[in-house]
């Protein structure tokens, strides 16, 4: 199945679909905090239960000839503190093979942010190395998302650099680049920081259509109703909160199709005005 905005082609690849409690990511909401939205919340985004969908997938987009993925989710093999992301061992390289995008094929990777759920497989285990996934890709890392991440001594941030970031980067498949990237004329990278410093998402323009894919300005559609709502894995939770409204007047209205990173949604949605706020619409 693929989303089309003018001539580029989005197919989501699902790696997990979870639904969490609001500990897990948005402490603020909770089910009481989310009944009032529960008209447009559910089904898709909010479960009989009060509790957050929340899906890792991954976006192939071809757009100007290119096999394009955003986001690599969580990957297999890889040892995460996090339960849920510990040692998976998913099917997901057979699913992306079947939309048509054999690894060999890919050939430009985006990445969003460089977060354990964005970049899993950007590598994978052979014979217990680390080897990049996409051997015929251009990784595209924002200058200053490398640099953040580099600079990180966490335990957490090691891990992720060293088993999904350092070994494309020893390949010299890594290209740094600007947080206004073109990426091909119909995709560029706009900077939306705050979830991390250097965090960006990705604009389509095709044929007068527009689209938007958040990588993590976002996490769930109940940010639209409270952008104010932090998310416990912002780096700079007050510069996240100014990107979201930000983001929000730039999407909203109609005026752009959004497609959510994390989003458990079957379809691209509009952003449309809702009380003082915002609420996401299918049409
Ligand atoms: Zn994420």
């Amino acid at each position: 199945m693929a989303w089309q905005i003018g001539d580029v082609s989005i197919t989501p690849v699902i790696e997990l679909d979870l639904s969490v409690d609001a500990s897990f990511i948005l402490p603020d909401a909770t089910p009481e905090n989310l009944a009032p939205d529960f008209d447009w919340l559910q089904p898709h985004f909010v479960d009989e239960n009060g509790r957050l969908k929340f899906r890792v997938q991954a976006l192939l987009v071809e757009s100007c000839g290119h096999k394009i993925i955003i986001d690599t989710c969580v990957g297999n093999d890889k040892q995460r503190t996090t339960p849920e992301f510990n040692q998976l061992n998913g099917p997901f390289l057979d699913d992306i093979a079947k939309s048509g995008f054999e690894r060999e094929a890919v050939d430009i990777v985006v990445c969003t942010h460089l977060h354990y759920d964005h970049v899993g497989w950007n590598t994978m285990k052979v014979n217990g190395k680390w080897i990049p996934t996409f051997p015929n890709a251009r990784y595209i890392i924002a200058q200053p998302e490398f640099a953040h991440l580099s600079n990180h001594k966490d335990e957490s941030s090691v891990q992720t650099f060293g088993d999904s970031v350092a070994p494309i980067f020893a390949a010299g498949l890594v290209e740094l680049v600007d947080c206004n990237y073109q990426i091909t004329p119909e995709l560029q990278l706009i900077p939306t920081p705050g979830h991390t410093p250097g965090h960006c998402s990705v604009a389509i323009s095709s044929r007068g259509q527009k689209g938007m894919i958040t990588g993590d300005v976002m996490h769930h559609p109940c940010q639209c109703r409270h952008p104010e709502w932090e998310c416990n894995a912002d780096t700079f939770p007050q510069q996240a909160e100014i990107t979201r409204k930000e983001f929000l007047e730039q999407v909203g209205d109609r005026n752009t199709l959004v497609i959510g990173t994390h989003w458990s949604s079957p379809a691209p949605v509009y952003v449309t005005k809702h009380e003082m706020a915002w609420k996401v619409s299918f049409d």
